[in-house]
């Protein structure tokens, strides 16, 4: 039996297992920054299957990451993750919001393969309809409010399979294996904190993955790549200003609301641009604390985004401009607090093809019909890590694996087709070896 014939036995084997995981994780979803239980529970896994394994602050850049919750609710999260379960060996380097794990395998010299699987979970009320499976089946979220309605339950436990696969093969590869577990995926918060870390440093490969929904009639298990995320920047906005009596003594109040609604207004003004596709979206607005009280508060969160990163930095600095002028015109002042980023990915197209022959040939799988490389509609903070291994001179590409879905991601009744799970490992798993092992 040669390498790529064990990888892909030793994954129908765990076929059971990486189910149970997966329905485990699914049960006990944690959002950004929660992924408490989630991580400490990895670590676990990749210890005992030999992993040099890296937790806590030696994975995210504690102050580059963005978004993070405050420290009482992340308390909270860490006493609910004890109280759930989480492996004790490891559950206190996580505290704090110090989530996701990165596990090293190092077989010599040769190139370094790093594999990104992202971990955690929305903030979605999952549903409670009988005909909705993980309901059915007694592994729908016991966390009210937080649901794995991404599939990244699935990339978790694939990334899992992966790591047991590789150890199997570790005789015949001759570099480093990298397998990065991320944290806070979901608004764009949790990958360039790994990268500002170094994780990203002297790598030569890089591959990610997001299940992807196919039809019944379409045969297709992976894409080798994607293209074309948008770039984005997500912002918390706080107009402050001085609240007065509204019927006394207007005048010597500073309204934040009138700050506000007239950024909001202006937001929406900034004009198209001729180098390619922007967005903007002010998707909450709270102000004020009373009819007769001049507003003195006013909170709004917004993004915009890019078809490039230029198209995007072109967005921000246009918003801030109108945030900070619209404070201005009501004498008021604004914070702006970003909380999430991504750049645009774009995948080595030479690699996708060695992807494809890799997955095809050696792994079995079926690739995508042309275009079988597509374009990803929405945002990835991955575009982070494949940057700076690109700009470096390495190789990357962020993959789809396909699988049949009950509803959309993000949908309170998404759930997906585990016979991926065994797939994904095969490709991530086949692609290291060849990588590391030709
Ligand atoms: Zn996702």
């Amino acid at each position: 039996m040669n390498g790529y014939e064990l990888i892909s036995k030793i994954a129908d084997e765990s076929r059971e297992e990486m189910v149970a995981r997966r329905r485990d994780f699914h049960k006990h979803a944690e959002t950004g920054w929660f992924e408490m239980r989630t991580s400490s529970i990895i670590a676990g896994i990749l210890t005992d299957l030999g992993y040099e394994v890296l937790v806590g602050e030696d994975v995210c850049d504690k102050e580059a990451r963005m978004g993070v919750p405050s420290d009482a609710e992340l308390e909270k999260g860490y006493e609910r993750a004890v109280a759930q379960g989480a492996n004790p060996d490891f559950i206190e380097a996580t505290r704090g919001g110090m989530t996701g794990v990165i596990g090293i395998l190092r077989c010599g010299e040769g190139p370094t393969v790093a594999m990104r699987f992202d971990i955690d979970a929305l903030g979605v009320f999952e549903s409670a309809e009988k005909d909705h499976r993980p309901t059915a089946e007694g592994f729908a979220s016991i966390n009210y409010g937080s649901m794995h309605a991404c599939g990244h339950d699935g990339h978790g436990t694939i990334g899992l399979g992966v790591a047991k696969a590789l150890m199997a093969v570790k005789d015949q590869l001759h570099g480093t294996v990298k397998l990065i577990f991320q944290p806070a995926e979901e608004g764009v918060r949790g990958a360039k904190s790994i990268v500002e870390k170094g994780h990203l440093d002297g790598v030569d490969y890089f591959v990610g993955a997001h299940l992807t929904k196919k039809t019944e009639d379409n045969p297709a298990d992976f894409g080798p790549g994607s293209y074309g995320s948008l770039a984005t920047c997500k912002y918390d906005v706080t107009f402050h200003g001085l609240a007065a009596h509204a019927g006394g003594a207007p005048q010597l109040g500073k309204n934040a609301m009138l700050a506000a609604a007239t950024a909001v207004l202006n937001l929406y003004a900034i004009p198209r641009n001729g180098e390619g596709v922007t967005r903007i979206n002010v998707g909450r607005l709270i102000a004020g604390s009373g009819r007769n009280v001049i507003c003195d508060e006013a909170k709004m969160e917004i993004e915009v985004r890019g078809a490039t990163t230029k198209l995007n930095e072109f967005m921000s600095e246009y918003a801030e401009r109108i945030l900070k002028s619209a404070a201005a015109m009501h004498d008021c002042t604004v914070d702006i607090r970003l909380m999430g980023s991504s750049i645009s990915l774009d995948s080595d197209r030479d690699f996708c093809d060695t992807i494809t022959k890799v997955c095809t040939e050696k792994m079995g799988l079926v690739p995508l019909a042309d275009p079988s490389i597509r374009k990803n509609g929405g945002s990835e903070d991955v575009a982070y890590m494949m940057q700076r291994v690109q700009e470096q001179g390495g190789k990357a590409s962020f993959m789809r694996l396909m699988t049949t879905m009950a509803a959309p991601g993000h949908n309170r009744r998404y759930d997906f087709d585990e016979s991926v799970l065994p797939k994904g490992v095969k490709a991530f798993a086949g692609i290291a070896l060849y990588l590391l092992g030709e």
